[in-house]
């Protein structure tokens, strides 16, 4: 049996420690909630040696102490080189650390693993949890795999395609809260009243644990990065990605680390604007990106812990931009990424504008979840996009195409309905497009060329009006 650090749970608010097999969540002495958090006692370890496949079990020295393995391979996810997103950023390296390639396709398998197994190890048979989307159906399928019930509080705004993963895995489903805050608040009630396990991440101390292995992961990978970038909800992930790294230097093993920069939607953005120091009342919060949608994050303080001590930033992105992002990444690097952690590049993009992060640094981007869990989303940018696309096409080509419409007419007279804003010749260029495409004809007059709108070209003006209509 390989050696195993101990840990203790302690509340970072009043420094209490208690020893427990059970995570429990509230501090005995100070009542806080969410406070507790694991203390690895380095010193019993001596030198550690990752070994084993290369997955989340190969750090189980470094975590609680688990006797049974829930597992369905978990961990060990790629981090690819990003270099077409890189140039068109102009940025030397650039990495994503790739999520989605997780069971369920999200980091919160993670988690669902050694929660599941500390499940087994105390006999529990049900669990609880309060999520946003990713943890739920991270818990709903290792609790369908080791014949657990699962129960998960959803608020208000949850993609489609986790509550699709819900649905089939079985959980029992319950809508409470406009935001996962207040979902929250019924998971504790619901542990206290049946017993069940509370599996909440904000709540459950093993999520941290479970989450810092992607840290160690990153390091094994390509050593100790100069930026990790990740979208912050809770504030729980950047925190745990942290400590993980810190982890690592106290084990002497690294020094140094990276700096830790976070991002939320300018539609939600507590944390960033505790970081800023700025007024925290948010008017009208809303974000699609769900999965970091988090009125009063319970990870706050520990977020902006982890930004400050690593020298990070917090930075806060318009959802459009989030959008744009997710396209980007999927059409230059192939991986389809929930609209919260597409944040990442938006942000990163942001960053190199203000010269924030050196073009010359090496970046880590956390890519959290599987953008087929959102779809949703897609929807209405998709139109939006297809339109983008079409004006810039036919704008030029459509004014001229509206010209013609109106009467038949030649080039010169053209060209000065449009302001004589652009070369003669580039008009000829557009009247030679629209003729080859067969939405107008030509008629040569006394040396003039005339134009005239074919029913083709009708059709096609009628259809960009149906779709302007549309949107
Ligand atoms: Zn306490």
């Amino acid at each position: 049996m390989e050696k195993h650090a101990t840990s203790i749970l302690q509340c970072i608010r009043c420094g209490e420690k208690i020893e427990v097999e059970m995570p429990e969540y509230k501090c005995r002495k100070c009542g806080g909630v969410g406070t507790l958090e694991y203390r690895v006692d380095y010193e019993s370890l001596g030198e550690v040696k990752f070994s084993g496949e290369f997955n989340f079990w190969r750090y189980r020295s470094l975590m609680p102490k688990v006797s049974n393995c829930a597992t369905m391979h978990e961990g060990g996810t790629p981090l690819y080189r990003a270099e077409r997103l890189a140039k068109s950023l102009g940025l030397s390296r650039l990495y994503l650390k790739d999520e989605t390639r997780n069971p369920t396709n999200s980091f919160r398998d993670r988690a669902a693993a050694l929660m599941v197994s500390n499940m087994l190890d105390l006999g529990y048979t049900a669990a609880v949890c309060a999520s946003n989307g990713n943890m739920g159906a991270s818990l709903a399928a290792y609790c369908a795999k080791y014949g657990m019930a699962c129960h998960v509080i959803i608020p208000k705004h949850v993609d489609v395609g986790k509550l699709a993963q819900m649905i089939i895995y079985d959980a029992v489903i319950e809508e409470y809260g406009e935001t996962v805050d207040e979902s929250m608040e019924k998971a504790m009630n619901l542990a206290d009243e049946t017993g069940w396990y509370q599996a909440s991440s904000s709540l459950n101390p093993l999520v941290i644990e479970a989450q810092k292995t992607i840290a160690f992961e990153i390091y094994e990978q390509i050593g100790v990065p100069d930026n990790i970038i990740v979208a912050m909800g809770s504030g729980g992930t950047i925190y745990s990605i942290w400590k993980g790294f810190r982890e690592l230097n106290d084990l002497g093993m690294i020094k140094g680390s990276p700096r830790l920069i976070g991002v939320q939607s300018s539609g939600c953005p507590p944390i960033v604007n505790a970081y800023l120091g700025k007024d925290e009342s948010i008017e009208s919060p809303m974000t699609r990106a769900t999965s970091i949608f988090v009125l009063n994050p319970p990870k706050r303080d520990l977020a902006i812990k982890a930004i400050r001590e690593s020298g990070g930033l917090a930075v806060a992105v318009s959802d459009q931009e989030i959008l744009e992002a997710e396209q980007e990444i999927a059409k230059m690097e192939g991986i389809f990424a929930e609209p919260a952690s597409s944040g990442t590049i938006a942000a990163l993009r942001r960053l190199l504008d203000e010269s924030a992060i050196d073009r010359g640094d090496s970046v880590v981007c956390l890519i959290t979840g599987s953008g087929l869990k959102a779809t949703d989303v897609l929807q209405t940018l998709s139109k939006k996009r297809k339109m983008a696309l079409l004006e810039a096409e036919f704008s030029t080509k459509e004014r001229i195409l509206r010209i013609i419409a109106r009467k038949r007419t030649y080039g010169y007279e053209i060209w000065k309905e449009l302001g004589k804003s652009m070369t003669r010749a580039a008009i000829y260029q557009h009247l030679n497009d629209l003729r080859s495409r067969g939405l107008i004809t030509v008629q040569v007059k006394n040396g003039r060329k005339y134009f005239t709108i074919t029913q083709r070209g009708r059709r096609v003006l009628k259809a960009i009006d149906d779709i302007k209509v549309l949107l």
